[in-house]
């Protein structure tokens, strides 16, 4: 079947029905996990729409195989791929410790400008939980990707460059750092920390969720954290008035999503007493990479939790785990982080019908205790291998 690219026209995707959607399989146990993923979304796809629509997948390299095939770990073509057809999905790649290339997935982030890392995470019943009610846990983290302490700028103990900042702040700007201190530094500005929030909250909107939260530490940390709420607040305020009730200001009416802010550290202890009162969560980076990973053990811990990294022309879905390596070529790894980063990505090109019954036929696969040795173990259930797993998922569509 010969696809067609996906365009932007004026900001809106224009999904041809049997769009080319490029794919890396990724390193470890990211080749046992896409193939999994492909199978099922093929599925899902024909049983939603007969022949009419189906997805065209083109492989790109990236990762061990690119360096196996290309010499280089992340190839020209394989950024530029992305770039030409906007939507693609990849495995996870492993990022050598201590030497080596710089991390992949990061350096995607960056040229690709994909300054939205969406988390979900929904709890499926059966899945085990420390929460007694886990059934209420059906949260998204919208994190901003792109500054705060995670850009980069630091500079370390004893270093010229560190004491020559150390002098500028405590002869000039009356700070008192020691001598013995590493410094980092936090940028959040208006401009990025407003389109995370614009994402969020439109996301918000188009998918029914009933609450945005902005979750900051701007009691301490006033014109960073601070200002990413008030920003938020702003935005909202100017561009989505008509869509939102703010706490405190009036009466919660149907249909329009309810908007407040919370302090990170409370948001911790609200994620876990009162999870049925969230639903958006827009933070900056660092509390997101938390938030969002205290989240996934809600719900069955790290093979249940699926991520997109969205920008405002491209998107690039994947599971948040790891390559795994020591499972590698087993046939034993989940693969639904990944297969309901797939289900996101079909939501994101609009084929939501397709999407649902992923959804669908995840839970009713769960409920029936058919699981991969990671979920099995809590459940006490035999487990089934990768492939078993994904049979039994295809059957339930
Ligand atoms: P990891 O690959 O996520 O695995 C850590 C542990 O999490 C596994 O040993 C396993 O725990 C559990 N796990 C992860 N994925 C699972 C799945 N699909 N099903 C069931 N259990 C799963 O983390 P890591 O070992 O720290 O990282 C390995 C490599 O991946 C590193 O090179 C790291 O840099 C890279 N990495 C890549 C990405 C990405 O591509 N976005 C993200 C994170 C890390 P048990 O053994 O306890 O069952």
């Amino acid at each position: 079947m010969n696809g067609e690219k996906i365009h932007v026209e004026n900001g809106k995707l224009l999904v041809p029905d049997h769009p080319i959607i490029p794919f890396i399989e990724g390193d470890g146990t990211g080749p046992e996990i896409m193939a999994s993923v492909r199978k099922v979304v093929d599925a899902a796809v024909q049983k939603a729409y007969g022949g009419k629509r189906g997805i065209v997948w083109k492989e790109l390299l990236a990762g061990e195989k690119a360096i196996r095939e290309a010499g280089n770990p992340l190839p020209e073509e394989t950024v530029e791929a992305i770039r030409e057809h906007h939507v693609a999905i990849k495995g996870p790649l492993t990022t050598p410790v201590g030497g080596g290339y710089r991390s992949l997935n990061v350096a995607l982030r960056q040229m690709l400008d994909l300054y939205a890392n969406v988390r979900p995470a929904k709890y499926y019943p059966g899945v085990p939980s420390p929460l007694r009610y886990p059934e209420k846990v059906n949260m998204v983290v919208f994190r901003e990707n792109t500054e705060d302490v995670y850009a980069g700028i630091e500079w370390k103990m004893g270093t010229p460059e560190c004491e020559k900042v150390r002098r500028f702040l405590n002869g000039e700007m009356g700070a008192s750092i020691p001598e013995d201190a590493g410094i980092g530094v936090k940028p959040i500005s208006r401009f990025r920390s407003q389109r995370l929030v614009r994402k969020a909250i439109e996301y918000a909107i188009a998918n029914g969720y009933p609450v945005l939260t902005l979750m900051h530490k701007g009691n301490i940390m006033k014109y960073t954290e601070g200002a990413f709420r008030d920003w938020g607040y702003e935005l909202i305020r100017n561009e989505y008035a008509d869509h939102v009730v703010f706490e405190g200001e009036g009466e919660r009416t149907e249909g329009k999503v309810l908007v407040n802010d919370r302090i990170a550290d409370n948001m911790f202890q609200q994620i876990l007493l009162r999870p049925g009162e969230y639903g958006v969560i827009a933070t900056t980076n660092l509390n997101g990479d938390y938030i969002s990973d205290a989240l996934a053990a809600l719900v069955g811990g790290l093979g249940m939790a699926p991520g997109a990294n969205i920008g405002d022309h491209h998107a690039l879905f994947e599971p948040v785990h790891g390559s795994a390596p020591k499972y590698a070529g087993k046939n034993v790894i989940n693969p639904t982080a990944g297969i309901l980063a797939a289900k996101l990505m079909l939501e994101h090109i609009g084929w939501k019908e397709a999407a649902e019954l992923i959804d669908k036929a995840v839970a009713k696969t769960i409920g029936e205790k058919k699981v991969t040795y990671d979920l099995a173990r809590h459940m006490g259930v035999e487990p089934l291998s990768t492939t078993e797993y994904t049979e039994a998922l295809i059957e339930n569509l």
